[in-house]
């Protein structure tokens, strides 16, 4: 299997995420990278972990695991990049729900936080019309 890993420009990393990939990774699973623009190196990564049984206890979305370690740094040259994994190992994008781009315009993280298109380019996460996620939407029993 061909694993795809973001495209970043990476000098002197300490952090090495070639084994962030897992195949027992669940598919709706959302990793993030807290990176350095200046010093391009990683800071820090992880992901969310939807169980997917179990919708009832609320899901820590990456992108707030992301923006807590981030205004919790006081380097000021932090981005956030989110992406989930395809079954195929292929990068697929992500984008912001509206609570996570709530929290993000709230610490002023909105043009900060990335995500990766089918072609592994660098696109902005916060997008105009974001989707309810998926929790929200079942425990407020709203249609798609
Ligand atoms: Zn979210």
């Amino acid at each position: 299997m061909n694993i795809q890993y973001p495209n970043l420009l990476l000098k002197n990393n300490n952090h090495n995420i070639s084994n962030l990939y897992s195949k027992d990774i669940c598919k709706v699973s959302v990793n993030y990278i807290i990176y350095d623009k200046k010093k391009k190196n990683i800071l820090h990564f992880g992901m969310n972990r939807p169980c997917g049984c179990n919708y009832h206890k609320p899901t820590i979305h990456a992108e707030e695991l992301a923006i807590n370690y981030c205004r919790h740094s006081n380097n000021r040259n932090l981005e956030i990049y989110i992406w989930r994994w395809g079954i195929k190992g292929n990068i697929k994008k992500t984008d912001c729900c509206i609570s996570c781009t709530k929290l993000a315009e709230k610490y002023g993280y909105q043009n900060k936080i990335f995500t990766f298109d089918e072609n592994n380019e660098k696109r902005n996460a916060i997008i105009s019309n974001p989707e309810l996620s998926l929790a929200y939407k079942i425990k407020y029993n709203l249609n798609h």
